[in-house]
């Protein structure tokens, strides 16, 4: 049994779940080694205290389960058939009188939820999602090796994103060659849709990219990340394009001032509070308060927002092997719009910055 079942089991134990049933893309990922996007179809992942697990899919995937190293049983079922018969059958096999099952709350639907209460008529059902976060909020070596490569992609995009800046482009245009050079490089995902946002509209902390061209004087901001074997990277740069004014240069002054005194803050023992409130005061205290309205950042790994969520009353201690995003911003409408993000992992005693590229104020 792979070592993370295994911790999913001792939880299991310790708290009397009979069945886990875990049905989410990226939970079924994370302790499977099996990705797949089933849409509407169901795809689930059982887990049982001794009994061997089993994994549910589409037929037409089961393939693609044993590639993917998953050796336990995989139940396949067509189109025409009903995969919660099968998901019976396999654990009445197992085990009965089921009481107590954990399902994801969050990520279940209804329907799916109505199939599961008709399964296990005496279950109590429980949330497996907090410790399913737990553990992957803890990333081991080899996660964090392939979220460094991410990381190096995404550095890579903001580097041909400021060389495609120009006079007259539109967010559009520089959006598009980034993201044909990523393609040219193997990348064929990012871990949301990418934003570049120039001018006014990069005062708005989710602008959406289209038409507006880049004049002088402009802050750009791009904000991009690269999937590396189902790992996100996220990177924020703001970059001036010819010169900013006083104004400008003083909210980037303040946000990279922020964004620095966070990185030094993190390191195990602290809390997620303590370090968002490191970046906030600074803010504050320069005036900018109100026009900061997001947390400093979130967790990153298989999904692009995972744990731990970086607010300012989160008393959760950081630890060794977190990584999360630091991401101050200060968006005043008209004037400008400025955040710098990076992706930190949680050392023995601070922190390794994962994305590289460099923060000091860049005038095209
Ligand atoms: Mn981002
Ligand atoms: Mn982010």
């Amino acid at each position: 049994m792979n070592h993370r079942v295994t911790k999913l089991q001792a939880w299991m134990k310790e708290n009397g779940v009979d069945v886990s049933f875990v049905s989410s893309t990226e939970n079924v990922f994370y302790l499977s080694g099996f990705f797949s996007n089933p849409h509407e179809r169901l795809l689930g992942l059982a887990v049982f205290q001794e009994e061997e697990p089993f994994l549910v899919c589409p037929g037409m995937e089961v393939h693609d389960v044993k590639a993917s190293g998953w050796n336990h049983e995989i139940i396949g079922y067509s189109d025409i058939q009903n995969p919660w018969e099968l998901v019976h059958k396999s654990i009445n096999k197992r085990i009965h009188n089921v009481r107590k099952v954990a399902i994801e709350k969050e990520h279940m639907n209804v329907e799916r939820f109505e199939y599961l209460t008709a399964l296990f008529p005496n279950a109590a059902f429980v949330s497996a999602e907090e410790k399913l976060r737990q553990l992957r909020m803890i990333k081991d070596s080899k996660e964090l090796k392939i979220i460094e490569e991410a990381c190096a992609l995404a550095d890579y995009a903001i580097e041909v994103g400021c060389s495609e800046i120009e006079e007259g482009k539109t967010e559009l245009d520089v959006l598009n060659a980034v993201e044909y050079a990523l393609k040219k490089k193997g990348v064929t995902e990012m871990s949301f849709s990418t934003m570049v946002l120039t001018g006014a509209n990069a005062a708005s902390p989710h602008g959406n990219p289209g038409a507006a061209k880049i004049q002088k004087g402009d802050l750009v901001l791009f904000d991009l990340g690269v999937v590396v074997d189902r790992y996100c990277s996220d990177i924020t740069r703001t970059v001036a394009y010819g010169d900013i004014n006083e104004k400008q240069k003083e909210i980037y002054d303040t946000v990279l001032k922020a964004q620095l005194a966070a990185i030094e803050a993190s390191k195990p023992g602290v809390t997620a509070a303590e370090v968002d409130l490191t970046a906030r005061r600074i803010i504050s205290d320069a005036g900018y308060g109100e026009y900061f309205p997001h947390r400093l950042g979130h967790g990153l790994g298989i999904s692009v927002h995972e744990y731990p969520s970086m607010t300012e009353t989160n008393q959760l201690v950081i630890e060794e092997g977190m990584v999360y995003t630091i991401e101050p911003g200060i968006y005043v409408p008209e004037v400008a719009g400025v955040r710098i993000e990076d992706d930190v992992y949680i050392t023995a005693d601070g922190v390794k910055v994962l994305t590289k590229f460099p923060k000091e104020l860049q005038i095209i």
